[in-house]
C-alpha cells in the first residue's frame, strides 16, 4: 500500500510517499481503509524530533474509515463499520491497523470530515471548556489562534457555554472566521504592541477569567498578564515554540493565578472515557451545534505541503490527508 514514511527527523521534506507493507491486524486490532487522515500540530513536533520518534515510521495519529478485517479477540465491531481514532501512529496511509480499544464508533449523522475534524481537536476543545477550566456562563476568556483547528471549535464551545470570547488571530480573514464561530472581540495579535493591555481595555481593566493558549512562546507572557485575579492560564500547546521555565513567583505577582498544562490523552485515558468524550463531541456535530470547518484537503503526495502550510500559519480549521 502507499503511505507517507519518515526515515529521519527533519523539515517537511522528510515526508515521502513510499510503498510499504500493508499492516496485519494483531490481537485486539482492526484493519481500516483510511477515508481521511487528520493533520495535527503534534505531527509536526514528532516529524521534527521535538517528540523523539523511532524511524522509520508512518506519521499521523488520527483518521477515519471502514473496518476491513478484524484481528484476534476483537468484539463489538464488524467489518464494514465506520470508526475513527486519534492516537494511532500510521494514519497517513491507505490502510492502518488500529487497536479497537483506542477507536470510537462514528454515528450515522457524522460524515467523514467531521469524524476526523471533531475528534482530536474537538475532544481537546471539549476538555478545555469542561475539564481544564470549566465554563458555566458569564466568564470572559481569551482564545489564541481562534481560526485554527482547535481554535474554531474552542471558540464555538466556549461561546455556547455563555462565555464572552476575546479571540486572537493574525489576519482579517481569520478574524472573520473567529467572529463567525462566536468570538465577541477579535484582536490581531501581530499588530498590537501590548496584547495584555488590549485585553484589559476590552474587560474594563479586570482581565479574563481564563486564557486558553496553545501558541506558547510568543503569547505566554501576555496571556499571564491578561488574567484577572485568581484566573487560569491553560497552556495547551506550543505552536510558536516552547515556553521557557516559569518562576512560580510570577503566578503570585500576577494575582494568585493558576497555570495548567493539559494534554488530551490524560483526560481520555480509558476506552470508556475516550468513547464518552467522542460521543459528546459527535452529538454536538450531529445536532448542528458544532461546525467543523475543513480548511484544506491534501492528497497523500502533498503531506509535506500540509505541514508547511500549517507551520506557516496559512491554514484555518482542520486539514485532512486523503489517501485515495
Ligand atoms: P492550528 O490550526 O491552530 O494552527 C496553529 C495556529 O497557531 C496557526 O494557524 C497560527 O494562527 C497560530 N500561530 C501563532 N504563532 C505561530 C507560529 N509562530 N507558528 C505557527 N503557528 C502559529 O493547529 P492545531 O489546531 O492542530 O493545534 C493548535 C495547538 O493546539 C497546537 O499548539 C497543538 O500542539 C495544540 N494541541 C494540544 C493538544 C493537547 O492535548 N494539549 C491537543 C491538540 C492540539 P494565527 O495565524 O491566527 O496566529
Amino acid at each position: 500500500m502507499r503511505a507517507v514514511r519518515v526515515t529521519k527527523a527533519g523539515g517537511p521534506e522528510v515526508l515521502e510517499v513510499a510503498e510499504v507493507d500493508t499492516p496485519a491486524p494483531g490481537p485486539g486490532e482492526v484493519l481500516v481503509e483510511v477515508a481521511a487522515a487528520g493533520v495535527n500540530y503534534i505531527d509536526t513536533y514528532q516529524r521534527q524530533g521535538i517528540y523523539p520518534m523511532e524511524t522509520p515510521y508512518v506519521p499521523g495519529l488520527e483518521g477515519t474509515g471502514r473496518v476491513t478485517a478484524l484481528g484476534a479477540d476483537v468484539t463489538g465491531v464488524a467489518v464494514g463499520d465506520r470508526i475513527a481514532w486519534a492516537e494511532t501512529l500510521g494514519s497517513y496511509a491507505e490502510q492502518v491497523a488500529v487497536p479497537w480499544a483506542k477507536a470510537v464508533p462514528v454515528p450515522d449523522g457524522v460524515g467523514d470530515d467531521a469524524a476526523v475534524g471533531a475528534l482530536l481537536q474537538g475532544m481537546t476543545a471539549h476538555v478545555l471548556v469542561n475539564d481544564s477550566f470549566p465554563l458555566s456562563g458569564g466568564e470572559t476568556v481569551l482564545v489564541h489562534a481562534a481560526a485554527g483547528g482547535v481554535g474554531l471549535l474552542l471558540t464555538q464551545l466556549a461561546s455556547a457555554k455563555g462565555a464572552r470570547v476575546i479571540a486572537t488571530t493574525s489576519s482579517a480573514e481569520k478574524a472573520e472566521l473567529a467572529r463567525g464561530a462566536g468570538a465577541a472581540e477579535v484582536i490581531d495579535y501581530t499588530r498590537v504592541d501590548d496584547l495584555a493591555a488590549a485585553v484589559r481595555e476590552l474587560t474594563d481593566g479586570a482581565g479574563v477569567h481564563a486564557a486558553y493558549d496553545a501558541v506558547g512562546a510568543t503569547t505566554f507572557d501576555a496571556s499571564l498578564a491578561s488574567l484577572r485575579k485568581r484566573g487560569m492560564l491553560v497552556l495547551y500547546g506550543a505552536a510558536s515554540g516552547p515556553v521557557p521555565p516559569v518562576d512560580p513567583q510570577r503566578l503570585n505577582a500576577a494575582g494568585s493565578v493558576y497555570l495548567t498544562r493539559p494534554k488530551l490523552f490524560d483526560f481520555v485515558d480509558t476506552t470508556e472515557s475516550l468513547r464518552d468524550k467522542a460521543a459528546a463531541v459527535y452529538a454536538e456535530v450531529a445536532a448542528g451545534r458544532l461546525d467543523v470547518r475543513i480548511g484544506h484537503r491534501y492528497p497523500l503526495t502533498e503531506a509535506r505541503t500540509a505541514h508547511e502550510d500549517l507551520q506557516g500559519r496559512r491554514t484555518t480549521g482542520k486539514l485532512l490527508i486523503l489517501p485515495s
